[in-house]
């Protein structure tokens, strides 16, 4: 008998791979998740979720059971050695619909999204399996995996996806080494229970001596990360009365519970190629960064949002397989970008000489007396924006060219129905054409499909009174205008936005017709030939 056939294979159910296996799920794309361990991951890893990865959440179907496990929205405060504070980030704004810093446990976010894949049929997991090897040729992947007995089994699949996490064994299989800066600091890890924090901030400790970060999170836990100095081994520093000696000294609740205390090295580095024939890696199995930046993960989520509908317009034959070719693409820059801002918190946090401590903190204080800084540094303006500049897009010039590749902020919407509700709602799974515009009118003759691919048409408007005006368009009211804020000076304005929210196009109104012919081409593209397949044993 020929073994089994998935169109998708996915190995590794970190949050990368659940949420990729979610995504897969919710556009009826039969997959295998495959994942060694019996469960998911019980220890806590990380503790800072984004406002991108909530919003993923949402998209995956979600969002309301993660946010119960979630304090939402806490900021930054960064302390000098006598624990003044020189810099406060405090982020308010919400752009893509959630607060932009959150604190949550990874163990129970990676549970709900382990639950959220018995919602689809045609995803099959299988936790205690092991992928022992595979092979590719032009047309799949056989792979063979082992299941908790010990037993064999081979599987075949069109797309591999490794999310097996940093010591990745696909990524290995594929001759692929990270490549990078190496950041190889140890850093003490302790997780704590019953451990009511003095505020709900995170408290980063810039001293010289000893840089240690102090992270509130849901019910009443609490993480303290403690930098070792050259000389300390991992023993000395883990010794029970070193802990409760650094735990005290940084204000730790004296009653405080320690749930596990442990050293990791932390890396910054990238995998020089995502993607090899039919097998992609995604997550930490291509990129590593420090946790300053809380970025891990959430670059992670990144990839899969990205990946997931690209892997099913390929499956069903919607668009060509040059397609995948654009994740790679798409996502590296943003992840380089992510590391290096992880590197710069990180030399802040642990400046490498007082003076260079000191000079920090000057630049700082001063800066803080300016408000436009104050501001910048306070709404987190310094994290790179999620946006790409080559890739799955039509490039264009103009005012709009400032729109292509961007992720688009979520507004909470008026419906037709008088309901608010946040604006990704409305735009449902697929693409969507979205037109800021007050003239309604303009897009009466529209159709369901555009330029060959099925869309949702939506109109936006300023006015916060809307109503539908046919069986195909849904006009909705954005009062808050923080799309038409995006780009102030541009009116009368369609975007096609990507299921992965991120906007494929952007032109105005008048030009709808031009925009579909170029949009032809540029799915046309996606039906080259696949790029050289390696067959890897
Ligand atoms: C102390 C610490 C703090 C952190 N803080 C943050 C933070 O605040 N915010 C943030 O965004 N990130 C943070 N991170 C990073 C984050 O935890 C990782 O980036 C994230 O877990 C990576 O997810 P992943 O799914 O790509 O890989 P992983 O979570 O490593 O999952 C990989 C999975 O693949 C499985 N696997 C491996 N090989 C095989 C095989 N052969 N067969 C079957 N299964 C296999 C593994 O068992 C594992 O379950 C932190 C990390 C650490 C260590």
């Amino acid at each position: 008998m020929s073994p089994a056939f998935f169109p998708v294979v996915v190995v590794g159910a970190g949050p990368t791979g659940l949420t990729l296996a979610n995504l897969l799920g919710l556009q009826g794309i039969p997959t295998l998740l495959v994942e060694k361990n019996a469960t998911t991951v019980q220890e806590p890893r990380a503790v800072s979720i984004d406002d991108e990865s909530l919003r993923t959440m949402q998209a995956v179907g979600l969002v309301s059971q993660v946010l119960q496990h979630v304090m939402t929205g806490y900021g930054s405060r960064y302390l000098d050695s006598a624990r003044r504070c020189f810099l406060e980030v405090a982020p308010t704004q919400v752009i893509y619909g959630y607060p932009r810093r959150n604190a949550f446990r990874q163990p129970q976010l990676e549970g709900l999204l382990r639950t959220g894949l018995s919602r689809f049929e045609h995803v099959t997991t299988r936790f205690g399996w092991n992928l022992d090897r595979f092979a590719q040729n032009e047309s799949e992947v056989a792979l063979t995996h082992t299941d908790p007995q010990g037993a064999s089994q081979q599987v075949r699949c069109a797309w591999l996806v490794g999310c097996d996490g940093a010591s990745s064994s696909i990524r290995s299989a594929l001759g692929l080494n990270l490549e990078g800066e190496t950041f190889a600091e140890r850093w003490l890890i302790v997780d704590l229970e019953d451990s009511p924090a003095p505020c709900r901030d995170t408290l980063v400790f810039c001293d010289v001596s000893r840089p240690c970060i102090a992270l509130p999170g849901p019910d009443f836990t609490r993480r303290f990360e403690f930098k070792l100095r050259e000389h300390e081994t991992s023993e000395s520093v883990l010794a029970e009365g070193m802990v409760a000696k650094l735990l005290a000294a940084h204000g730790a609740a004296p009653k405080s519970r320690i749930v596990r205390k442990t050293v990791y090295t932390f890396h910054a580095r990238i995998a020089p190629a995502w993607k090899v024939g039919r097998v992609i890696l995604a997550g930490d199995a291509c990129h590593l960064s420090p946790p300053f930046a809380g970025q891990g993960m959430n670059s992670g989520i990144r990839d899969a949002h990205n990946l997931a509908w690209k892997l099913a317009a390929v499956i069903s034959g919607k668009l060509g397989p040059n397609l995948l070719e654009t994740y790679e693409q798409e996502r590296k820059g943003h992840v380089r970008e992510m590391i290096q801002l992880a590197l710069r918190m990180g030399r802040i946090m642990g400046p490498p000489s007082r003076l260079a401590g000191a000079l920090t903190r000057l630049t700082f204080r001063t800066l803080g007396m300016w408000p436009p800084a104050r501001d910048y540094f306070g709404q987190m303006k310094y994290k790179p924006k999620p946006r790409f500049r080559a890739g799955f897009q039509l490039g264009t010039r103009g005012p709009c060219a400032a729109l292509v590749g961007r992720l688009i902020p979520q507004p909470t919407v008026t419906t037709p129905e008088g309901d608010q509700v946040l604006l990704d709602h409305v735009l449902g799974d697929g693409f969507s054409l979205l037109a800021l515009t007050e003239d309604v009118k303009h897009f009466a003759t529209a159709a369901r499909t555009w330029a060959g691919i099925e869309v949702k048409l939506v109109v936006l408007k300023r006015d916060a009174d809307p109503t539908r005006f046919d069986g195909l368009t849904v006009v909705v009211g954005d009062s808050s205008a923080l799309l038409g804020s995006v780009a102030p000076e541009v009116r009368e304005l369609v975007l096609l936005v990507r299921p992965d929210r991120y906007v494929a196009a952007a032109f105005a109104v008048a030009h709808v017709a031009g925009a579909a012919r170029d949009f032809e081409a540029l799915r046309a593209a996606t039906w080259g030939e696949l790029r050289a397949v390696a067959s890897i044993a």
